[in-house]
């Protein structure tokens, strides 16, 4: 089936500003509230927010095989299960809907109030009940960066790394939404005395990364063929994987990060469709030495996704202090899947995956605190010229990504969260 919701030269009847994240092209899917309380699935475009609940009950998506409450739910996961033929189904027909061409629900004023919703009557929430998160290190170059901070400037890549992707299980509870307040988490460390201590987390860090989740996979047991994994990814979102590096030295020989981390995860709302996502394929990295035949995978399997993050002060004042893109990552989201089912370990409608902090070959492209003012020998200076070398309280991390061509830009919109102090 084609994905005609993808047609460049299509326009929409609703206005869409220019450099807009979301025109008519992109129809990303999130949960959102409404004044009255009500929650709803739905898409967006430009800066209208469609819900998608009201569309169906008005039958607009007759002759697509959805059960009759899909998008009356307060999470995604129902309609994620339905699988990559429905969603790409559901998307043409939204796209037809709303293109300017067609004058089927343009013209019921009615019906046209009761769907749309600016962006300041609703509150984005998050869009799945997640299952499980698990969170890859995939990026060579933040690999080599912080091999080097944590355990000193002889460390090179462990030997497995360039053989499989290497990730941790995360928490899914922690996994909150863009816009919620982040505390500054306490826990022990090893002090520069070397006493060791509990407080609050000195070293609080963010790391740029992307989230993707998944549908269901096979039973348990039984793994995805690497050729088969883009069937089972939904879509994507910008995440900001918190971290407490004292924390995270201190505890994380020998079996990886625990209370560094699973204190906070923020992802974007709106999950943008690998289908949206086509257009923008691109070729990974070379990988030496070549993987073994379970993780190979040849042709176009990654995407050209440009992303920043910037430090926003109390008072207000933003500055951009990384780009990156995407791309860069050593294993992409094809081999980190092959790679958690190889074993026979399922996957469920809702999973989040994390690509790995993306931090780009060039320092600027550095994608957290950590690289960016190497271990607090380089700190780097904000717009109102104060200086930082990790996340400071009311500090707030904004990430946001695109894709762009010459026809049409797909954005992830925002992925922000603020930091308060510790508790007492
Ligand atoms: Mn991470």
């Amino acid at each position: 089936m084609q994905i005609t919701a993808n047609d460049p030269k299509r326009k929409s009847w609703i206005s869409v500003p220019k450099d807009c994240d979301f025109p008519i092209q992109n129809i990303p899917f999130g949960v959102f509230i409404t004044k009255d309380d009500i929650i709803t699935i739905g898409t967006r475009i430009g800066d209208k927010v469609i819900d998608l609940g009201a569309l169906q009950q008005l039958g607009y998506f007759k002759g697509i095989k959805l059960s009759d409450d899909v998008f009356l739910q307060d999470t995604l996961n129902d309609f994620i299960s339905h699988g990559r033929k429905r969603w790409r189904e559901v998307r043409n027909r939204i796209a037809d809907l709303f293109d300017v061409e067609n004058t089927e629900l343009q013209h019921h004023t009615e019906q046209v109030s009761l769907i749309l919703f600016d962006l300041e009557e609703i509150e984005m929430l998050l869009p799945v009940d997640i299952g499980d998160y698990t969170d890859f290190y995939s990026s060579i170059v933040h690999a080599e960066n912080a091999g080097k901070m944590f355990f000193g400037k002889d460390h090179h890549l462990t030997p497995n790394w360039k053989h499989l992707p290497i990730c941790y299980h995360g928490r899914s509870s922690s996994v909150i939404k863009s816009g919620t307040p982040v505390r500054r988490p306490k826990g022990q460390i090893l002090d520069e005395n070397g006493q060791v201590i509990y407080t609050a987390t000195r070293k609080l860090d963010f790391e740029l990364e992307m989230g993707y989740i998944t549908t269901d996979g096979y039973h348990l047991g039984e793994p995805i063929e690497i050729n088969e994994t883009e069937e089972h990814i939904f879509g994507m979102v910008l995440l900001n994987d918190w971290s407490a590096r004292d924390i995270q030295k201190w505890e994380t020989l020998p079996l990886g990060p625990y209370l560094s981390k699973n204190f906070a995860t923020t992802i974007s709302p709106w999950i943008i469709t690998m289908d949206a996502l086509e257009p923008f394929r691109t070729q990974g990295p070379i990988q030496e030495p070549k993987p073994l035949p379970y993780l190979q995978k040849s042709g176009k399997h990654t995407f050209d996704i440009q992303l920043s993050a910037s430090i926003k002060t109390e008072h207000d004042v933003e500055t951009e202090i990384c780009r990156t893109n995407f791309k860069h990552q050593y294993w992409t989201m094809n081999q980190q899947l092959a790679h958690h089912t190889s074993n026979g370990c399922n996957l469920r409608s809702g999973d989040l995956f994390g690509s790995g902090t993306i931090s780009a070959p060039e320092p600027s492209g550095y994608a957290t605190l950590l690289e960016l003012a190497w271990n607090e020998t380089k700190p780097i200076t904000l717009n109102d010229g104060s200086q930082r070398t990790f996340v400071q309280d009311y500090d707030m991390i904004i990430l946001k990504g695109f894709c762009a061509n010459d026809h049409v830009r797909i954005g992830f919109g925002e992925c922000y969260s603020k930091v308060l102090p510790a508790s007492k």
